[in-house]
């Protein structure tokens, strides 16, 4: 039996990734960095440092200095927080009720890291988290596909990987969690085609959150 669910949390507990591919693309355009939109799907996962130095390499063969990464990061963060609408992802609650309900301890591993985000998941899911229990970029050193964030959330959790499940919408979030040991469902939340998730290592595959909430039960007895 499982004791513990990790929940990524931008594209699974919150409906963010437009806002999040928007602010990025933009900003890109604005230092003339080669990209597409579906390249910030891609690229989920990633601290912003390692995605702001993979597109320096690709258009100017080089490694973005300390201070490009920070102006540069810095900017994306205010386009974001001025687009997001801080939409909760459709049947995130469902799937959270489900879990509850199945006695499994609640975590959340994310590359995101802003000061405030504590305080907009406790306001946003009551009684689901505890800060703790919240593994956010500030405590890691690898961002995601690392194995590192997942191998953190369950020392959080006080479990072993085989005692937990992952839900990701994230081809290199997917991976991540796989690098970790740990069973893996896939969330496709975005434009990105269901095959990415399920060569990232996803043992299950849903399309939204509410469909995965209607089926946790029958998961979870398997
Ligand atoms: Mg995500």
């Amino acid at each position: 039996m499982p004791k513990a669910v990790l929940f990524d949390m931008d594209g699974v507990l919150y409906d963010s990734m437009p806002f999040h591919a928007r602010a990025w693309k933009e900003i890109a355009n604005r230092y003339h960095l080669i990209s597409s939109l579906e390249d910030f799907y891609l690229l989920e996962g990633r601290t912003g440092e390692s995605t702001i130095n993979l597109l320096f390499q690709r258009t100017f063969q080089r490694d973005a200095t300390e201070q490009e990464k920070q102006t540069i990061y810095q900017e994306k963060a205010d386009l974001f927080n001025q687009y997001n609408s801080g939409t909760v992802m459709q049947g995130a609650l469902d799937v959270l009720n489900a879990v509850k309900a199945s006695h499994l301890q609640t975590l959340i591993v994310t590359g995101s890291g802003q000061h405030s985000l504590f305080d907009k998941v406790k306001h946003d899911f009551p009684g689901y988290f505890e800060r703790e229990k919240m593994v956010t970029a500030y405590d890691v050193t690898h961002g995601k596909p690392h194995p590192e964030p997942y191998l953190m959330g369950l020392e959080k959790a006080g479990v072993e990987a085989h005692e937990a499940i992952v839900v990701e919408n994230a081809p290199l979030g997917v991976q991540a969690a796989v690098a970790a040991g740990i069973f893996t469902i896939a969330v496709n939340t975005g434009p990105l085609p269901d095959q990415l998730l399920l060569d990232a290592g996803a043992s299950l595959l849903f399309h939204d959150m509410a469909t995965l909430a209607s089926q946790w039960q029958s998961i979870v007895n398997q």
